[in-house]
């Protein structure tokens, strides 16, 4: 992965084609985290990607699954987990969508959260509606993780980069004023790439990883420096969130 783009947050599962979207991944020279929303979806995808692939599966439990799933989600999850590279999607969902949910889900976080496993490898989070309290939660228990798709309060995001946490960027996301506010906050070197595809969109078309490239030549407008010093950019924050789960003890 040395100077290959990273998408952090794929739903490939979701995707009607996935070998296709997979495809043009690889021609576009990007590389996939596959996010799963259970265990049981974790353990198909990754059955299913070729190993050394352009595809790796990660490990979720998404919120918004967590009171269905309960606590015998969270050990089918913990059993995946010494053999996951990357976790996610976990998180809080405190939007209407999950507002109902809200014990059980924050009992399913604290659960995993408690894990050793995650502790030492990258953890993408979901905290729409909840962002303060998945931040305090995170910080806590020393998780480094990548807050994907933030749209929380910018004053809950200067927290977590006191913390240390990374924020992962989708073209949708580039898109929009409140995306573009968000990006101007964080430093260079605390920005990864995702799509969350295909749940977001750009232009009337679900997001895919084969994005990536082109997101760059934005965000390299945003920033004001080259395409080429972006990806550089990006592709050192990729190695350094790996690295560092790889290296630091569980
Ligand atoms: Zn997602």
């Amino acid at each position: 992965m040395t100077d290959v783009l990273l998408d952090t947050h794929c739903h490939l599962d979701a995707f009607a084609n996935p070998s296709q979207v997979l495809a043009a991944a690889a021609a576009a020279d990007v590389q996939v985290v596959a996010v799963t929303n259970t265990p049981d979806d974790y353990r198909r995808m990754a059955t299913l990607l070729p190993r050394g692939g352009a595809a790796r599966a990660a490990l979720g439990l998404h919120p918004l699954h967590a009171h269905r799933l309960g606590m015998g989600g969270v050990l089918r999850f913990s059993r995946h987990a010494a053999g996951a590279a990357w976790i996610g999607e976990i998180g809080l969902d405190f939007s209407p969508a999950g507002r109902d949910t809200r014990d059980a889900q924050l009992k399913t976080f604290d659960a995993l959260l408690a894990l050793p496993q995650l502790r030492d490898r990258p953890v993408t989070v979901h905290t729409r509606g909840a962002d303060k309290i998945a931040v305090q939660r995170l910080v806590d228990a020393r998780i480094r993780a990548v807050l994907h798709w933030y749209t929380g309060p910018l004053g809950v995001a200067d927290e977590a980069l006191a913390a240390g946490l990374h924020f992962s960027v989708n073209p949708s996301m580039l898109a929009s004023a409140k995306g573009r506010t968000l990006l101007a906050r964080i430093p260079q070197d605390r920005v990864l790439c995702e799509t969350d595809g295909p749940f977001a969109r750009r232009s009337g078309h679900p997001c895919q990883p084969a994005d990536l490239p082109a997101m760059i030549e934005e965000l390299a407008v945003l920033w004001h420096v080259s395409a080429a010093h972006a990806r550089t950019q990006i592709c050192a924050n990729q190695r350094r969130i790996t690295d560092e789960k790889a290296a630091s003890p569980a």
